[in-house]
């Protein structure tokens, strides 16, 4: 007998969504000249309309920055920096619902998720950062390490707070402060986190919001007065502004693109592994950098893992990102869905067997079920290019060795995971594999200790952990950015 679900519908009363904002810069909500539609993706619904920020904001919002970095922010301790740090957190702990059903809202990820894993990681990250800001002198970071000054940082949609806290938190402990583009079509946790920063007292100017599109990030990128600049999107981006950026002072991290292969070896435990598979491409419908979306499978054993994929697939709720017992919310934007469903349509014709279980979705909105496709050779486009949606290249192999160089062949190197049973053979093949992240027998696992970042065209530099401080010191140990 089976039960049906009754809907678990989390009230959006907390939010308060007001018709159009300005930019956050010197410590003040500013008005906007221009301003565009921001939506919830579930439902096409306009939420608000926020400012398209031009030449004239960023110069404002820099040279707030400049001056709260010179006249207050380098001459605070490390001591009064952490304390900012730690109010900041538990505000973001106490605001937690609000922040997470904003974050469903704007960007359509299951509210399950928002209120789990993105919201609670971001006060992490704040703890994480809070506790580093008065010991940096003993963190093996080099003598007495300086800040940079003005950090410029541009995030993208798919962990709108997340990434945030990944840029704001390791910033402001080492003593820089920051001019911050949120992505188009999720600016609205970035403002509420704006209130945040007023809430803490934390000082005017530390902390600059500046929404906007590309225009608005490239103009940011090539502003003299910014110091370092800390980038999360596509690695097309990635490279205009490592090329922007070539012949400056300017430092940069860059954290690009990626098509994490998971390895599968005929004696991985089958069910943990396949919940696995399922967390690594279906997590956040797949809009992430580090997914596994290329699954590696022993020969031998794929028949059955595919089997018992494809059944686990079928109890993959789609719906409403609102409803608690949602797995799979909705596609962020039209143009994301469209490049999801080209490149399925590549699959399709490059001759892949393309299979999604029966999924009811709805008329408005945007949304994409979630889907397999098999003999997958790496010829493929879809073995090679970064789909960013709920969709997973299945490949096989024969030798240990095979597994290797399929996993390698690609010019990403962001992350990868490797299930077996054998602790030699995990340890053998991680040390093999190019990638900067490895999780063995799981998948998509975060924690602000641990540096995060990828080889070749996935990016320069490490995000998180001491790696992620250095990047913002002047003597902090080289972690691979520019
Ligand atoms: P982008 O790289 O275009 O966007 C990331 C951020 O950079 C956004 O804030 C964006 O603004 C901004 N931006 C865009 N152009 C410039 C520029 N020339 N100079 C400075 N900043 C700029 O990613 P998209 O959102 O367009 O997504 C495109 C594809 O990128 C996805 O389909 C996916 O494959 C990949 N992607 C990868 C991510 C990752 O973490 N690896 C994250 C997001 C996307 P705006 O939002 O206004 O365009």
């Amino acid at each position: 007998m089976t039960f049906e679900y009754a809907p678990a519908l989390e009230s959006r009363a907390i939010v308060s969504i007001q018709p159009k904002y300005g930019h956050f810069i010197g410590g003040k909500f500013v008005p906007g000249k221009k301003h565009f539609p921001t939506i919830n993706p579930a439902t096409e619904e306009i939420l608000s309309h926020v400012a398209l920020g031009a030449a004239v904001d960023i110069d404002k919002a820099v040279l707030a920055a400049n001056k709260a970095y010179t006249k207050v922010w380098s001459k605070l301790s490390g001591k009064e920096r952490g304390k900012y740090l730690y109010r900041i957190a538990r505000i973001l702990q106490e605001r937690a619902r609000e922040f997470a059903v904003l974050e469903t809202l704007d960007n359509g990820k299951p509210i399950r998720e928002t209120r789990d894993i993105d919201i609670p990681l971001v006060a992490a990250h704040f703890f994480y950062h809070a506790g580093w800001a008065d010991k940096l002198d003993y963190a093996g970071l080099g003598h007495s390490p300086k800040p940079y000054g003005v950090a410029g940082q541009i995030i993208p949609w798919n962990f709108p707070m997340l990434m945030l806290a990944w840029k704001v938190a390791p910033a402001l402990a080492t003593g820089n402060t920051v001019v911050l583009k949120p992505a188009e079509t999720t600016s609205l946790t970035a403002l509420l986190f704006a209130e945040v920063c007023q809430q803490a007292e934390l000082p005017e100017g530390v902390v600059n919001i500046v929404t906007g599109d590309g225009s608005t990030g490239a103009t940011l990128v090539n502003h003299p007065g910014i110091n370092k600049i800390a980038f999360t999107g596509s690695t097309e981006v990635g490279k205009k502004i490592a090329r922007a950026i070539a012949a400056t002072e300017k430092k940069a991290t860059l954290e690009l693109g990626g098509k994490g292969a998971n390895i599968v070896f005929d004696d991985a435990p089958v069910d943990e592994t396949v919940e696995g598979i399922v967390s690594g491409i279906f997590f956040n419908q797949g809009h992430v950098c580090c997914a596994g979306s290329r699954l590696i499978l022993q020969e031998s054993i794929a028949d059955e893992i595919i089997e018992k994929l494809k059944a686990r697939m079928a109890k993959i709720r789609v719906g409403d990102p609102l409803d608690k017992n949602t797995d799979l919310g909705a596609i962020n934007s039209r143009e994301q869905l469209s490049k999801i469903q080209e490149l399925a349509k590549v699959g399709d014709s490059e001759g892949a067997e393309r299979w999604s279980p029966q999924c009811n979705l709805s008329e408005k909105g945007y949304w994409f079920a979630p889907t397999i496709f098999t003999g997958v050779t790496q010829a493929h486009r879809i073995a090679q290019e970064e789909i960013f949606g709920p969709v997973l290249s299945i490949l096989t192999f024969r030798t240990p060795q095979e597994a290797i160089e399929k996993a390698n062949n690609t010019p990403f190197g962001l992350s990868a995971g490797v299930w077996s049973e054998k602790g030699s053979r995990v340890l053998w093949a991680t040390q093999q594999l190019r990638a900067g992240v490895i999780w063995a027998n799981t998948f998509n696992k975060f924690d602000p200790t641990s540096p995060f970042g990828g080889y070749k065209e996935s990016g320069w530099g490490r995000e998180g952990g001491k790696h992620g401080l250095a990047a913002y010191l002047k003597n902090g140990k080289e972690t691979g950015g520019k």
